[in-house]
């Protein structure tokens, strides 16, 4: 252990090595919300510690590549995490900085339901290593909250958002707008509660019912591709969108990814970290995970067994809990990160292009879809509203 505690630091004027996250994943739900394709559970959370002993056996198991890495994020995410045992968060959040150390660790995130977040729940996560509180606040609104099937009331959440930003000192609220009952002025007035409440950082996504992408049994997909609820087209998400935007920016939060927003300084390092193409390991039922960097360029990504059952029984019989595996090349590597990257304020170097690509730069440029700004290709509002076909034309294209 170096003076900075980190296990295995780089000696002086080495390259430091690459930054990762760790994301651990707990599946457990008080309910399933009727639009939640996540890989949750509503079976009772395994008492006597067991899902903590569970994570600590898959990072015994997933760790290894991530050693002489720095660890510079731990997100709890789910499902629930608020649900779980103070105790065995703690423990969790010890073994991973015991591991790889805590010299680097700069954000320390756990999900949290309204309900979850009084004080002594919030001052306990802060004494373990949380700095950070992403409350799942969806909307300010009874009538938005009730179309989403949510259980808390506006005025909880409020209260929630509050005591976060006090106690721990750093909240975020996630926000769902075209709902049923969503428009732009209740979409405005979540937004601009949101940062009222103290939040300085706020995650704002349009609900998604697309069929090619949700599970058949999530009911509010199903009521959608039947027809038997009707909800918000293209143009009045787009106009939702715009009024968030523009709440958020008159309350001194500025959107530095698609669908993110931040004061300065209270940009996501967890995210980030996801955009500008670093690795993650994960952790947990249904956690994904991803390694970069592997000979040859290229890694692999996977993900968790998402059965929370299945997962356990793997995990306690020693054995690793993929369900799947997907490895990627040099080339599929530099196209997600010239997506990823387009998503955000950063843009991607222009010298990361393909050379083929320099036709369709001079094109978004032309149609002020796109600026270069300190040699990065960034794009403008309008831009990122088509920012995944965007991305596709400025691909390295494969070689026959
Ligand atoms: S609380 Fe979150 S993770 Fe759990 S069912 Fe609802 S939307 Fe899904």
């Amino acid at each position: 252990m170096d003076a900075a505690g980190s296990p295995r630091a780089a000696p002086p004027g080495a390259a430091l090595p690459r930054p990762f996250g760790a994301y651990v994943h707990f599946p457990y739900c008080a309910h399933r919300c009727p639009y939640c394709d996540f890989a949750v559970t509503t079976a009772p959370v395994p008492a006597g510690g067991r899902y903590a002993r569970a994570v600590l056996a898959e990072l015994a198991l997933r760790g290894a590549p991530f050693d002489g890495q720095r660890l510079v994020s731990i997100y709890l995410g789910g499902g629930t995490p608020s649900r779980w045992a103070v105790e065995e968060v703690a423990e969790v959040l010890a073994a991973l900085r015991g591991r790889y150390g805590a010299g680097h660790l700069a954000e320390v995130t756990i999900e949290a339901n309204p309900e979850s977040c009084d004080r002594a729940r919030l001052a306990a996560w802060r004494e373990a290593g949380v700095n950070r509180v992403s409350i799942g606040v969806q909307s300010f609104d009874p009538g938005v909250l009730a179309q989403l099937g949510r259980r808390h009331d506006p005025e909880a959440a409020a209260r929630a958002v509050r005591l976060a930003a006090e106690v721990v000192g750093n909240a975020s609220v996630d926000l769902i707008y075209a709902g049923r009952r969503s428009s732009p002025a209740s979409a405005a007035a979540d937004a601009a509660r949101a940062a009222a409440c103290g939040a300085a950082h706020v995650s704002a996504y349009a609900l998604t019912l697309d069929p090619e992408v949700m599970a058949e049994e999530v009911p509010l997909a199903r009521a959608a591709r039947s027809g038997r609820l009707a909800f918000p087209g293209e143009a009045e998400a787009v106009a939702q969108a715009r009024a968030i935007r523009a709440a958020l920016r008159r309350a001194g939060l500025r959107r530095y990814e698609v669908s993110n927003f931040a004061k300065p300084g209270a940009e996501s390092i967890h995210n980030r970290l996801y955009w500008e193409g670093e690795s993650y390991l994960g952790l947990g039922a249904g956690a994904a995970g991803c390694l970069r960097g592997l000979p040859g360029g290229g890694g692999v990504r996977w993900q968790d067994l998402r059965d929370a059952g299945a997962w356990l029984t793997a995990v306690e019989a020693g054995q690793l809990p993929t369900g799947e595996e997907d490895r990627f090349d040099a080339r599929a590597d530099r196209n997600e990160r010239v997506m990823l990257g387009l998503r955000t304020r950063r843009g991607v170097a222009l010298a990361d292009l393909p050379t083929a690509a320099r036709g369709e730069v001079a094109a978004l440029r032309a149609r002020r879809l796109a600026v270069v700004r300190n040699g990065r290709l960034v794009l403008t509002s309008r831009g990122l509203e088509l920012q995944g076909a965007v991305a596709e034309r400025l691909w390295e294209p494969e070689k026959n």
